[in-house]
């Protein structure tokens, strides 16, 4: 495969450039070297565009045929496109409010027709001279609904006359010229055209680009050279062209990303810090001489990783995967108490209010009195009345709590630590990467770090996401847990169903026991924050309005079998203390029942809560719906989980929950879910906090191309952690790194 295309070629070289002949450009040359100053600026100001390589990056969304109009299957009103299209007619009006006229243009893109409006305060005779039907072009806008049609008002537009105009003042345009436009994803100023035409001058000048993928990888994985891809996914000849581009760009990402995230990992391990082993007779000691239970043989084995991992000089950047229940809590804990035997602290981070003030009461619970006091476990959040939130700082800074337990306010800079040892974060799917960083930053000495997640993790996302972490798991539940009986209740079949649910739960009720009834939606008006919506809503759901737990909470307490049951309410709504104040009385078994939102999801640990009604439950992602059902069944009794929706039978919605009440299996829900989900979503987050987006890979379907990009990236980061031996992935790396990330490597 050669690497200069047939585009390419340096005759064309001069053509209309700021400056003569020169140096062929690299990626990182500057666009104001490589456009005019204008453009350059333009793109800056547009696309945040600054290097060569920024430019080369912005690759088509999509390829249009000269010959063959291709209808856009989707226009949705406020997008940008850019349509291939032909002038159907074109009228001139004037406008009967005020002076001036108005052309109606009516294209077609081969599959269905647009009007294009222009307003002008005068005659556009010369528009109607440059838009005359039967022309084709290329149309581009920002798409509205007007009168139920779609419509472009005051496009740019560019027919192929008028490119045939501009090739006899440039002759090699016509040689130039493919077949395939590429359409790139466009602003109002910056047409995509105009990024054609700029792009198409900058490949002009590049040389040959260098290769980040080494030889003996590209050549068994069918690539092409990287200059090769670069021409073809923006100039290709035809469809198999752009599908090679786009095969390579894919494994480059891949193996870029790879080799990133191992480097940060052998970087991370390389920083020193202090070790922290317990010590004999200290707390951890007396901690596991009084723990109630054997710990199972995952929790010692995940225990063993994390303790080996901080007696390094190295930080530990380790995460703990395990079910909701499977007792990470206890291992996470057993680490903290490492870290205080050692005299250093610990920073515990959850995602909300309730379940920090959750996890301060079971930590508590855990330590027993003595411990307690001696390591004075303190709450700091955001919403602590000011003195109180005084006295927390205090203790932080001072070293008397040696476990700090809070939100995100644990991130603000007013918060000083006076050994920060180790951060354990809960649940890091609510954290973005560059939080992570933020926290890291905290101590005198980079601190271990401990990220724990009860969503089990499918193993792509593992090594995307989580690439710089290493993994420890607990598969099994202690021995003792009862299980959790999922049920269906399918009201589009049996609407008078719903009465069975309420006598169902009463029966759980009358044998002691306490139940979750879970909504998702606060009020008819208003949605749970963070509640996930996975089904665009249908026709029929916008006449029936969510489950919420205004209402439900209100007809619960007038419905007869529950008559003289406690039944409260929580939601996102409340403030703290009510929040808190009502976790408190349902913990200490005087609430029977919560009505309440996805605020329960995680942490919720109540022993004697055995039944949930998930309501509307089609409402609830696949490890959401699975994470709530973990709500109950966790002491010794048995749980129940009714799944009550109304999705039509048959319907995805209806599979899905099939689905989840089939399987108690973490794992096996989680590959689903990514399959299930947009990929976005899955990533959601915590990809933005990674510098580049991904661009060609896809989490959900690429993951064999993944994990070989991975064992090789293994490789050559083992032998070469600072990458000297392939200078062209060393600067792919840098060039993806975002500027915390890089503050953070040079601390290092
Ligand atoms: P997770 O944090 O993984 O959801 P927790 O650590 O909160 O799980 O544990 C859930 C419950 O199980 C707690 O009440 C805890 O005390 C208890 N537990 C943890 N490990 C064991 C074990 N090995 N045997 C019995 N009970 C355990
Ligand atoms: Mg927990």
């Amino acid at each position: 495969m050669s690497d200069s295309s047939a585009a390419g070629g340096p005759e064309f070289d001069g053509v209309e450039l700021p400056a003569p002949q020169s140096e062929p450009l690299s990626l990182d040359t500057p666009l104001k070297k490589a456009l005019s100053a204008p453009q350059a600026t333009a793109l800056s100001k547009a696309f945040a565009m600054h290097t060569v390589g920024d430019l080369l990056s912005h690759y088509p969304r999509g390829y249009a045929d000269r010959e063959v109009l291709r209808p856009l299957n989707q226009i949705t009103p406020g997008a940008n496109v850019t349509v291939i299209a032909d002038i159907m007619s074109v009228h001139e009006k004037r406008m009967s409010s005020r002076p001036g006229t108005i052309v109606e243009v009516v294209i077609s893109d081969g599959g269905g027709e647009f009007t294009l409006t222009f307003f002008g305060k005068n005659s556009q005779e010369w528009r109607l001279k440059q838009l005359r039907p039967g022309l084709r072009g290329s149309f581009s806008g920002k798409v509205r609904m007007y009168k139920g049609e779609s419509q472009l008002a005051n496009p740019s537009y560019k027919t192929f006359e008028s490119e045939e105009e501009e090739a006899r003042d440039d002759p090699s345009l016509l040689l130039r010229r493919k077949p395939l436009i590429p359409i790139y994803a466009a602003t109002a100023a910056e047409t995509s055209w105009n990024l054609q035409t700029m792009i198409d001058r900058v490949l002009r000048r590049v040389g040959t680009l260098p290769d980040p993928v080494p030889d003996d990888l590209r050549a068994e994985h069918g690539l092409l050279s990287h200059t090769q891809a670069i021409r073809w996914i923006h100039s290709p000849d035809d469809e198999e062209q752009w599908m090679a581009a786009q095969d390579t760009l894919r494994f480059t990402e891949a193996w870029v990303l790879q080799c990133a995230l191992l480097q940060r990992h052998s970087l991370a391990r390389e920083r020193r810090t202090r070790p922290r082993v317990p010590t004999p007779g200290g707390y951890l000691e007396r901690f596991d001489a009084a723990l109630p239970f054997v710990l199972t043989v995952d929790q010692e084995i995940c225990a063993v990783e994390i303790a080996t991992d901080m007696a390094q000089s190295g930080p530990m950047n380790r995460l703990l995967q395990g079910e909701v229940g499977s007792g990470k809590t206890v291992v996470a804990l057993r680490a903290m108490l490492a870290v205080a035997d050692s005299g250093g602290q610990t920073a515990l981070l959850a995602p909300t209010e309730v379940l920090a003030g959750q996890h301060l009461r079971s930590i508590t619970t855990l330590l027993g009195p003595d411990l307690a006091a001696e390591l004075m476990p303190t709450l700091l959040t955001g919403k602590l009345p000011v003195a109180q939130k005084r006295k927390a700082l205090l203790r932080t800074v001072s070293g008397q709590s040696r476990i700090v337990i809070g939100t995100h306010a644990l991130l603000s800079d007013t918060v000083t630590f006076f050994d920060l040892g180790l951060i354990v974060i809960d649940e890091q799917h609510r954290f973005g990467v560059d939080q992570r960083e933020t926290l890291r930053l905290k101590g005198a000495e980079p601190p271990h770090v401990l990220v724990m997640t009860a969503t089990p993790i499918p193993r792509t996302i593992a090594m995307t996401v989580f690439g710089d972490l290493d993994v420890s798991t607990i598969r099994m539940l202690p021995a003792g847990r009862q299980g959790i009986t999922s049920i269906v209740v399918p009201l589009a079949d049996h609407p008078n169903w719903f009465q069975r649910i309420w006598t169902k739960l009463a029966e759980e009720l009358a044998l002691g026991r306490q139940g979750f009834v879970v909504c998702p939606a606060i009020s008819p008006a208003e949605r749970e924050e963070g509640s996930e919506d996975e089904t665009a809503p249908s026709p029929d759901d916008e006449k029936t309005p969510l489950a919420n737990v205004d209402t439900v909470h209100e007809k619960l307490r007038g419905f007869l079998p529950l008559a003289g049951y406690r039944i409260e309410a929580l939601h996102g709504r409340m403030t703290s203390d009510e929040k808190d104040r009502i976790m408190r009385s349902f913990a200490a078994g005087e609430i029977d029942v919560l009505v309440a939102t996805t605020v329960i999801e995680v942490g919720v640990d109540v022993p004697n809560a055995s039944a949930m009604v998930v309501l509307d439950a089609d409402r609830f992602g696949v490890s959401q719906l699975h994470q709530l059902r973990g709500r109950v069944g966790r002491g010794g009794v048995p749980g129940l989980c009714l799944l009550v929706t109304n999705a039509r039978p048959g319907s995805p919605a209806r599979q899905r929950i099939g689905d989840v009440a089939a399987t108690l299996d973490g794992f096996v829900l989680a590959e689903l879910d990514l399959a299930l989900r947009r990929e976005g979503n899955v990533l959601g987050d915590l990809q933005s906090g990674d510098g580049s987006k991904l661009r060609f890979l896809r989490v959900a379907v690429d993951g064999d191309m993944i994990a070989e990009a991975r064992q090789a990236a293994y490789h050559l980061v083992t032998n070469d952690p600072d990458i000297r031996t392939n200078p062209p992935l060393r600067e792919a790396i840098a060039r993806r790194l975002n500027d915390s990330e890089r503050t953070w490597l040079n601390k290092g």
